[in-house]
């Protein structure tokens, strides 16, 4: 009971249904992972390496034109729908392809084109149709019922356990007795929505049911809703997660309408999609208003007169479809066919089903398994079914982590522990709010309430009053391999499970120790200590110094960081507030080719870069260990100054930023420097008016390209407290370097730790600041900003301190003098006077 993921079993049991040499080929096509976990195959799959030089020697040898002037590329469109039927099982005879932009248009273009009345005109009597839909459902599904509403239909919701039962029961077919042989002038179609498999859990849902649903199982549903009953049902199944991992056999049962996105089965082309309708229901999808070029056989444009084409996919794909897209599909499916081995049911799509469920279930089953040392559960799984079966489930597992005293830890807590160890899972809801709703047990009004306290889908509140708000998916594709299994549970425990360690209680008397041993001066204040070191090396005056010794706050150090995500430059006496805070914090960044701007997330040496700020000579000079040293001009203004200077706009944080190029030469320093090809330095111009995200009270404040606010205040109390939480005794950090980490613009030293939370306002110097709130940290402080190591401390630490709010330091915002005085200057070692409202003690 004592047991930790290293306690398990060793793993030789487990069913491997590729061999290892087929693996290392088929993994050899994905060596740009590197060292990436990928276990998001449910958003998107990733491409072999092997199908892209395929596709492009394809479009390099032929001329592909506008199907609809070129009958050769015409052909081999028609090609490839054959192709994707066969791979479906089934033939042109049967079943069409309408290509969509994905499975999302594929769902609108069929209900905007389902008829859900046989006579559409407004008419007491006439029965309306219904569209009816799982409320497990993705959002792509639950939006149509605003097109259906549209249209007139009844809008019906059933939820999962009615759903299967309703499927599930046999249905007496004499007793349903189809009242109606034929469609009468009144009669209406019914419209099913649901997935094959849930991308919520990987749920699969019965596919084997569609005669029971078309023979009326669902009426009873529908007459408790006081619906007509309509005898007419057409289903409509959303296949996009389904078939990204499974076969689908169109031989063995036929539903009227199935969706489809390619990149979610072979990771390319994006942009391409499908709707597999069964030829003998194509009459419904007769209501179709617009029509585009290729659709009609013959319009008239001063009249309303227009005659549709008469096959289905040619009446339903407006314009041009994305015909060098459907040529990449055909190598698509020989890609595959060579790279998987047809090992279960001599079946490509069955082999891939069996290895990624082996390795979903051993993810699964570790979870279930996944103990505290204090016996308790370290994670809730929310599946439907157990993977006993693998015709019920798919390669997703789903689930939340709890700590020890059995609380919950946020999701957005361990997105940023995967971040760190570059695993790619899914966090949140994943679009499917039915099934977050029903496996977290929310009501409606909760979650209405929550949304109305701010939460919207995608932020980071990933737990209230304590309850998450979603959850972690790791889903599986046929590229993976136990190894991943064991990346990520090796990060689950490493970070959010304690995992019995006797030393321990060892570690921790010697950190503490030696940090007691540290302290010098063990009468006086910290922030004595600090001036009376301080008086040492720069000797202000006298009375200062004195003034400052009772004072219990002191500004230890200022830094800014000229170049976004490089190195600080320390600040040696005093510095200037401009309008976007310190002047020239940020005010430089460093873009990539494709103009996004670099960060230290991606690229970890950016904080070796070490910028140095000399004021007379008017420039910036760049340090890097082994190489010269590089300057460039800090002022911009007369566009003459420097000829090669554009204008160009670059994003940070979704903000777009304009700025000036500061020319070549740096451009290569700073390329070579990273080991990154065509990178640009751009200093941002004066007059990009970024404003602070958060606005209180309607003011503005302007930003430099520093993401949150103009200053980040950091208390070293607190710094040296979070040290000694700090157990791992693989990090090494003492309380500076550990300081740095947090890129703080303002270091205070006081006794109390935390004791800047509480807040409101402080007076540094003669210079008066607001808080902004606490400062969410994320991975970035997990990097030594000396070596651009990567550690899992400090933010596994901060995590646990403060329950899964990763908050460190304050946001501060600047007022103004404190004397009403025009003086912007701040001192360091200047006093530290907080503010905390009386009004808001309640806190
Ligand atoms: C991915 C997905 C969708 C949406 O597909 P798009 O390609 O984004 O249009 C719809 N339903 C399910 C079940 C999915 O997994």
């Amino acid at each position: 009971m004592s047991g930790s993921y290293e306690d398990q079993p060793e793993m030789n049991t487990l069913s491997q249904v590729i061999d290892p040499e087929r693996m290392t080929k088929i993994t050899s096509n994905f060596t740009r992972l590197r060292d990436k976990c990928y276990l998001e195959n449910a958003g998107a799959t990733l491409y072999p390496q092997c199908l892209l030089s395929v596709i492009h020697q394809d479009l390099m040898d032929n001329v592909y034109m506008n199907p609809h002037s070129d009958k050769y590329t015409k052909d081999c469109i028609e090609q490839i729908r054959s192709d994707i039927l066969k791979h479906f099982n089934t033939d042109p005879s049967n079943y069409s392809v309408i290509f969509t932009a994905g499975t999302t248009s594929a769902l609108k273009l069929v209900v905007e084109s389902f008829q859900f009345s046989v006579d559409e005109v407004e008419d007491e009597e006439s029965t309306s149709g219904s569209f009816v839909y799982l409320r497990d459902n993705h959002t792509s599904v639950l939006g149509l019922r605003e097109i259906a509403a549209e249209r007139n239909a009844d809008i019906i919701h059933i939820s999962h356990e009615d759903f299967l039962q309703a499927l599930n029961t046999n249905y007496d077919k004499s007793k349903a007795q189809r009242k109606v042989k034929f469609p009468t002038k009144n009669d209406a179609n019914t419209l099913l929505a649901y997935p094959a498999q849930s991308n919520f859990n990987g749920y699969k849902y019965p596919i084997d049911r569609i005669e029971h649903i078309k023979n009326g199982c669902l009426n009873s549903h529908l007459k408790k809703q006081l619906c007509k009953i309509n005898n007419s049902w057409y289903v409509l199944l959303d296949a996009a997660s389904f078939v990204s991992n499974s076969k689908l056999d169109l031989s063995e049962t036929q539903p009227d309408f199935v969706c489809l996105s390619f990149y979610k089965i072979f990771g390319y082309p994006s942009g391409l999609g499908a709707i597999l309708v069964k030829n003998s229901s194509g009459d419904a999808l007769c209501q179709k208003k617009y029509f585009g070029g290729g659709t009609v056989d013959f319009v008239l444009s001063t009249e309303d007169v227009h005659v549709k084409r008469k096959e289905l996919y040619e009446r339903m794909e407006d314009g041009t479809i994305p015909f060098l897209a459907v040529i990449a599909l055909k190598h698509c499916f020989d890609t595959m066919h060579r790279l998987i081995p047809k090992i279960i049911n001599n079946h490509m799509m069955d082999t891939i089903s069996y290895h990624t469920f082996y390795l979903a279930r051993d993810l699964f089953n570790q979870l279930q398994d996944l103990k505290h040392a204090n016996g308790s559960k370290a994670a809730v799984t929310y599946m439907d079914s157990d993977f006993s079966n693998i015709k019920t489930q798919g390669a997703i597992v789903t689930f939340n982590l709890l700590r020890a005293d059995g609380s919950y830890i946020g999701f957005v807590e361990f997105q940023h522990m995967a971040d760190l160890f570059n695993i790619s899972v899914r966090t949140g809801c994943f679009c499917n709010s039915g099934s977050c709703q029903r496996h977290l047990a929310a009501t409606n009004k909760e979650l209405k309430d929550i949304h109305k306290s701010g939460h919207v889908c995608g932020d980071e509140i990933d737990l209230i009053d304590g309850k998450p708000t979603g959850a972690i998916r790791a889903s599986f594709g046929y590229f993976n391999t136990f190894e991943d299994v064991d990346k990520l549970l090796n990060m689950i425990c490493k970070c959010f499970v304690k995992t019995k360690r006797k030393p321990r209680k060892r570690i921790l008397t010697q950190i503490i120790d030696s940090l007691k041993s540290t302290k010098l001066y063990n009468g006086l204040t910290n922030a004595q200590k600090i001036l009376s070191e301080a008086q040492e090396f720069i000797m202000p005056e006298a009375e200062d110094i004195s003034q400052n010794m009772d004072s219990a706050i002191v500004l230890k150090e200022a830094a800014i960081f000229p170049i976004k995500s490089c190195g600080a430059f320390k600040i040696r006496s005093t510095w200037k507030i401009g309008p976007k805070g310190f002047e020239y914090d940020r005010d430089w960044m460093i873009i990539k080719d494709n103009g996004v701007c670099l960060t230290q997330k991606q690229n970890t040496r950016m904080c070796m870069i070490k910028p140095k700020i000399d004021l007379h000579k008017r420039k910036m000079t760049l340090y890097f260990e082994g190489r010269h040293p590089i300057s460039v001009p800090l002022d911009f203004g007369s566009d003459s100054k420097l000829k090669n200077s554009s204008l160009c706009r670059s994003k940070v944080c979704t903000d777009t930023i304009q700025g000036y190029d500061c020319g070549d030469e740096v451009a290569d320093w700073i390329s070579e420097a990273l080991e990154i090809s065509y990178l640009r330095l751009i200093k941002q111009s004066s007059d990009d008016n970024r404003t602070q995200k958060k606005k209180h009270d309607g003011e503005k404040k302007l930003l430099s390209l520093s993401n949150q606010a103009q200053f980040l205040l950091i208390n070293k109390a607190t710094v040296r407290w979070l040290r000694e939480k700090i157990l791992d005794p693989l990090f090494t950090d003492d309380e500076d370097s550990l300081t740095d980490r947090f890129r703080g613009n303002l270091i205070i030293e006081m006794d109390e730790e935390l004791a800047e939370r509480d807040w409101h306002r402080v007076i540094i110097g003669n210079q008066e600041f607001k808080v902004e709130g606490l400062c969410p940290r994320c991975q970035m402080v997990c990097i030594d900003q000396q070596t651009g190591e990567k550690t899992v401390e400090p933010l596994r630490t901060i995590s646990e301190q403060f329950a899964g709010k990763l908050r460190f330091g304050i946001y501060l915002s600047y007022v103004g003098p404190a004397d009403g005085s025009k003086d912007r200057l701040l001192k360091i070692y200047s006093s530290v006077k907080p503010i905390i409202n009386d009004d808001d003690i309640s806190r």
